[in-house]
């Protein structure tokens, strides 16, 4: 159900944090800029934010290198180290209606998913980390000769962290819980387009009693701000999630100091509907695949392969799913699909919209713009999509859907794989062995089977090929905030 005309009544969180976070200090930007950030739902600006750049950024790294370099962060008990990242969950659980308003009016998903799944999740991503900070240990190690030879897991040092704007304060969780427990110290930028959340979370950080340089934040643009993290000889490692093309931008401009990167990529991932699956679990698993989020997931399940038997039946039980989801105004509490996050992506949706019917593929359902004020776009499928479309190929990030039928288990395994991306896919059947083989040979690095979208602290996430590299989330997660050190002791007695 849509509504035409989408009445806005949001609450009015009071935004108190609006400048770059800097060794303890809220500072206005160097240049004394600042920028808008903007409300999708009403199009209206919601607070000027300090537009940090190159100086802001070393300033920070300046912070942030101290702490790290000479401050209590590293050196501390690791134990002590977990409960100020518990402390810090805590008081975001305190304060979590506040901040659910503050992420929805800065990014537009509805209220009641900023408060029962981003925000949740993200404190249980932090509580998860501050678990393992008394638990990062090496090894010994049987060398030949007489030594006695064990490792040492050291954090990598100060981390520059850029996020993205779909998920801002579970992104903000998944990078600093492994960099905190590790001991390393941070600088972020948020994206431009949701900054709010991340610089409110800064503040409970410091209440949290995080000791001042830990945490270091610069809002600002990323050819700006962001390029200045990247370029800078005084970070060590950088842990970026965002476009493809950004990840590649950095590749080349961190070369000079050999940094280390982690990335999470885009996907187009393939969501598949064996003919024997539960089919009312996996039209729910379809529908949830491509729309949660406004369709704004690097996971999403875009490219949804039904097999023929069932296809026709399939897409009507989707489509009728999708015409039911209410979109309009994320504070009300029935609303399930808000606006998306900005102009740009906008207008970038309703191109690809354009493309799908323009090379042959049929709009079951949706394909609009919703209201004329906000970016809302109505939860859109296309059938009839062939495998060399645009909309079956690039990322859309956004609430449109590609139907593809396929025949047998040979050629899904084969159209699934024919893509540049490997983040995620699901599979939908009854046949346990099928299931297993299938996640095998998808070349992706989560496999849901029979459901979709399930996250955990614990399990980790992250891109096989063009989809990045690096893991978040669970043991791995901390791997790339970690050095490992050998140490080789010679145990020859002195002679006496
Ligand atoms: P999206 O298309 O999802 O906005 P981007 O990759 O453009 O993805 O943005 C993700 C994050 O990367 C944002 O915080 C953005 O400001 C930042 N960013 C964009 N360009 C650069 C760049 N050249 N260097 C560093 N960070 C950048």
């Amino acid at each position: 159900m849509i509504q035409s005309t989408i009445q806005i009544k949001s609450a009015t969180p009071t935004i108190r944090q609006t400048e770059c976070f800097i060794g303890g200090h809220w500072l206005p930007a160097r240049s004394g800029k600042t920028f808008e950030t903007i409300n999708p739902a009403t199009e209206e600006m919601i607070a000027r934010v300090a537009e940090g750049d190159v100086a802001d950024v070393d300033a920070a790294v300046k912070a942030a290198r101290e702490a790290f370099d000479s401050g209590p962060w590293p050196r501390m008990n690791a134990r002590d180290r977990g409960r100020l990242i518990l402390k810090l969950c805590d008081l975001i659980e305190s304060e979590i209606d506040e901040l659910a308003a503050i992420e929805t009016l800065d990014n537009g998903k509805p209220l009641s998913d900023s408060r029962t799944i981003d925000i949740p999740l993200a404190i249980e991503a932090l509580r998860y980390y501050g678990g393992w900070a008394d638990k990062i240990h090496g090894q010994t190690i049987p060398v030949s000769g007489n030594y006695f030879t064990y490792t040492r897991r050291e954090p990598v040092g100060v981390v520059g962290q850029i996020i993205p704007w779909n998920f801002p304060i579970l992104m903000v969780a998944w990078k600093w819980g492994p960099a905190l427990a590790a001991g390393c110290t941070i600088v972020m930028k948020p994206a431009e387009q949701t900054p709010l959340t991340c610089l409110r979370l800064a503040r409970l950080a410091q209440k949290a009693g995080i000791p001042d340089g830990v945490i270091n934040i610069v809002p600002g643009f990323g050819p700006t701000a962001g390029a200045a993290i990247v370029k800078h000889p005084g970070i060590d490692k950088v842990a970026f999630t965002g476009s493809g093309e950004t990840a590649q931008v950095i590749m080349r401009q961190s070369a000079d100091s050999l940094k280390r990167l982690t990335f999470e990529l885009g996907g187009k991932s393939p969501n598949i509907v064996f003919a024997d699956a539960d089919l009312d679990a996996a039209t729910r698993g379809a529908h949830v695949g491509i729309h949660l989020n406004q369709g704004q997931c690097c996971c999403a399940g875009s490219r949804l392969f039904v097999q023929d038997s069932i296809h026709d039946a399939f897409v009507e039980k989707i489509v009728s799913m999708s015409k039911a989801r209410r979109v309009g105004n994320p504070f009300d509490a029935q609303t399930e699909q808000g606006p998306q996050i900005d102009k740009v992506q906008f207008d970038k949706i309703m191109s690809f919209i354009d493309s799908g019917r323009a090379q042959g593929a049929t709009c079951a359902t949706g394909g609009k713009r919703v209201g004329n004020r906000g970016f809302f776009i109505e939860p859109t499928i296309f059938t009839n999509v062939q495998d060399e479309m645009t909309i079956a190929r690039e990322e859309i990030f956004g609430p449109v859907l590609s139907v593809l039928r396929f025949g047998d288990t040979e050629e899904l395994v084969q159209r699934a794989n024919a893509t540049p991306f490997g983040l995620a896919a699901a599979v939908w059947t009854r046949d346990i062995a099928r299931a297993h083989d299938v996640a095998r040979r998808i070349r992706a690095g989560t496999v849901w089977i029979n459901c979709y979208d399930v996250f955990d602290a614990a399990a980790p996430f992250g891109g096989f090929k063009s989809s990045g590299f690096g893991r978040e989330l669970g043991e791995r997660g901390l791997d790339p905030y970690l050095e490992t050190k050998t140490v080789t002791v010679s145990l020859d007695l002195p002679r006496e």
